[in-house]
């Protein structure tokens, strides 16, 4: 039973497909199904771009013709003890269960938070959230109406500021107001996490598109007017989009296993979850080597080699084969730009090695074709691309 369908849930399922196939185990044999809250593979990593019109994939056309039955239900508790999986959609017991629930943003208790933040977790959020500033544009024609107070300088939260301007511009065109984009974020610099080498070209970049950030503030409570910032100052804003910090999705607690600090569970080359017997755990919920010194980082670049690895392994557990180890030997980050292309960093301690058009490039092949499973609902082709194998890195 794979729970999740995201980058790793839906690789997990077509590789695990793939291996029974390879092995020839009679259809009927060995059931694969997958639970998870939607009926789609959603592109997640797309959810900060305008268009979302093909980010979200029908699982039907990618798990019916490998013959993986999927269900729609939201999984609220796991007995490993007793291999049982609740979820709205009843009770369901397992064999071996590749856990693939993702990740969520953090939502700290901040005053006004759950009633006036948005944010750009989940398709089903980004698109609530452009259908808000849709509506605002229909309404009275004030500063604060097009205004967007972007909460987290992280990777998401840049790619998200540096894409609104012109969002903002399009949906308020026929209205009598500037577009005002503001980006905020505790620590005192913007992109902490992208390392030394990105700073300026990101610095560069948020300036470009005529994003004011605001660093060293934190957030203290947000209502409809606007936010109120750790300083003092209110920014008057219709709109918040919080974008500070992932955790591992909270059914990772249980497991009785010590998880690390981002809420995941360690898992061992094989994706194999340590101390619990028949469970895998592959993406955002896991944290396995990459190499001696490197673990995985929450990201689509690690979620869907996890999968295929996990999905692979979990059928070998099951009938005794052999698995593989995952490894994997290079990192990179691609991060969007908005109108000033992207910046493209390679290694651990992630050093530019392209920026600007260049960068952008290889950031449209990868949101629209290299994350893609084969969308012609093909067998062949599916299971093909569900193979343990390693891609190469995305080039510049
Ligand atoms: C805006 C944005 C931009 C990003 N950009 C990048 C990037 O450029 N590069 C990169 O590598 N990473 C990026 N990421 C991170 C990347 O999207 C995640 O690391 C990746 O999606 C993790 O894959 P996953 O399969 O573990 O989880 P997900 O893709 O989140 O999938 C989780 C699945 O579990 C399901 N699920 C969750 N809870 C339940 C439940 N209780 N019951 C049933 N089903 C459930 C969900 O519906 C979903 O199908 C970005 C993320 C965001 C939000």
């Amino acid at each position: 039973m794979v729970l999740g369908s995201g980058f790793a849930g839906l690789w997990a399922a077509l590789a695990a497909a793939r291996r029974l196939d390879e092995l020839g185990v009679a259809v009927g044999t060995v059931d694969i199904t997958m639970i998870s809250a939607t009926p789609y593979h959603d592109i997640r990593v797309r959810d900060y771009e305008a268009d979302l019109s093909t980010s979200r994939i029908p699982l039907s056309a990618l798990l019916d013709p490998a013959e993986v039955e999927h269900m729609v239900g939201e999984v609220t508790a796991i007995d490993t003890a007793a291999r049982v999986v609740e979820s709205t959609a009843g009770v369901h017991g397992y064999d071996r269960l590749v856990l693939a629930l993702g990740s969520q943003v953090v939502r700290p208790d901040i005053p006004g938070l759950r009633e006036f933040g948005f944010d750009i977790d989940t398709y089903d959020a980004a698109t609530r959230l452009q259908a808000h500033l849709r509506r605002l544009a229909e309404g009275p024609a004030d500063p604060a109406a097009a205004t967007v107070v972007v909460v987290g300088a992280g990777l998401t939260g840049i790619e998200e500021a540096t894409e609104l301007p012109a969002l903002l511009a399009e949906t308020f065109a026929a209205r009598a107001v500037a577009p005002r984009v503001v980006l905020i974020d505790r620590n005192p610099f913007v992109g902490s996490d992208m390392g030394v080498s990105a700073r300026p070209v990101i610095e560069a970049a948020l300036a470009y598109a005529g994003v004011e950030t605001k660093v060293g503030v934190g957030v203290v409570a947000i209502d409809e007017r606007g936010v109120t910032l750790s300083s003092g100052e209110v920014v008057p804003a219709a709109t918040v989009v919080w974008c500070a910090g992932m955790r591992a999705n909270p059914l990772t607690a249980d497991f009785g296993v010590d998880r690390d600090r981002l809420g995941r569970l360690p898992v061992d080359d094989y994706l194999r979850v340590h101390g619990v017997p028949g469970v895998f755990a592959a993406g955002d919920v896991a944290a396995a080597k990459m190499d001696e010194e490197h673990v995985s980082v929450m990201s689509c670049q690690h979620s869907r080699p996890m999968g295929r690895y996990a999905g692979y392994n979990v059928i070998g557990d099951l009938l005794d084969k052999p698995m593989k180890p995952l490894r994997i030997p290079w990192y990179v980050t691609v991060l969007d730009l908005g109108p000033a292309g992207a910046v493209y960093t390679e290694g651990w301690d992630r050093h530019v090695v392209a920026s600007g058009e260049q960068a952008k490039d290889t950031k449209r092949a990868i949101n629209t074709r290299r994350i893609y499973p084969p969308l012609n609902r093909d067998r062949d082709a599916l299971l093909a691309a569900a193979a343990p194998e390693l891609q190469a890195a995305p080039g510049h």
